[in-house]
């Protein structure tokens, strides 16, 4: 029988504990090590509707990129979301394992998916790791030939499978060098400029680094935070699926992007 534990030791091999931020709260955050673990649900945040979902579908452990708990709790009431969820969850039986940056950083985390995803080449690390300069934060390549702005967000798009994505900065006709970072990356701008990139892909940024990406002139493209994560989300299943085929894994069937066009008002 498969237990807790011997899936937080997968995935704590696969997505090193190591790569995880100093801010993060990653690896298994509820459960028990030795319960037996008969199915499996991934997804990238526990809301209540991936929560209603997990119940409902007798899940024994949910692999949920973004911590829950993430920030220390004093109270575990039905006062807050993310103590009435803990609560739900816990009453059901079911643990937590979140990877997180741990996922974005590894060596066959999101953000190498997403760098070959887009069709670069020669990818590494933005920001290498001190003990093995292959895994690190975000990752930067090159593509054989230059892009135009128009032609790099129909490649994130088509590979994100999103009709709709945002860019700031200039329109830029040839673009060669490129870096990712899934999820909320607007931090890596100055560090992609000095790799020599034109291009930031990163789901989302505020509005003064879309204002810093104009002034430095690098080209700034946002698909939305969900969708430059979620696709890893659902590889994820089938990974975990390929290791413990004697348990029953998914990608939360539920879960969307809590942001969507208003439906009078889509680009
Ligand atoms: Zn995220």
């Amino acid at each position: 029988m498969t237990t807790v534990d011997d899936i937080r030791r997968h995935l704590d091999a696969a997505f090193l504990p190591r790569l995880a931020e100093e801010w993060d709260n990653t690896g298994l955050l509820v459960g028990r090590k030795i319960a037996p673990v008969q199915r499996v649900m991934t997804c990238l945040t526990i809301t209540p509707s991936t929560a209603a979902e997990a119940i409902t579908r007798q899940t024994d452990l949910v692999v949920a990129h973004h911590p829950l708990p993430f920030r220390p709790l004093q109270k575990i009431t039905d006062d807050t979301t993310p103590a009435r969820l803990l609560l739900d969850l816990i009453e059901n039986r079911i643990a937590v394992y979140s990877p997180h940056t741990s996922f974005d950083s590894a060596a066959t985390g999101i953000n190498q998916q997403l760098a070959v995803g887009i069709g670069l080449t020669g990818i590494s690390p933005l920001i290498p790791d001190d003990d093995d300069p292959d895994v690190g934060a975000a990752r930067h390549g090159e593509f054989a030939e230059s892009l135009t702005l128009s032609e790099l967000a129909d490649r994130v798009t088509a590979f994100l499978g999103v009709s709709g994505i945002k860019t700031a900065g200039p329109a830029l006709d040839r673009i060669t060098r490129v870096a990712v970072a899934c999820g909320s990356g607007g931090e890596f701008l100055g560090c992609a400029r000095r790799s020599g990139c034109q291009a930031l892909v990163t789901g989302e940024t505020n509005f003064h680094t879309c204002l810093e990406a104009e002034s430095v002139e690098m080209a700034l493209l946002l698909p939305g935070h969900y969708a430059s994560e979620r696709f890893a989300i659902e590889k994820l299943a089938e990974r975990l699926g390929e290791t413990f085929s004697n348990v029953e894994i998914w990608a939360s069937a539920d879960e969307s992007d809590p942001i969507r066009w208003n439906s009078n008002h889509a680009p």
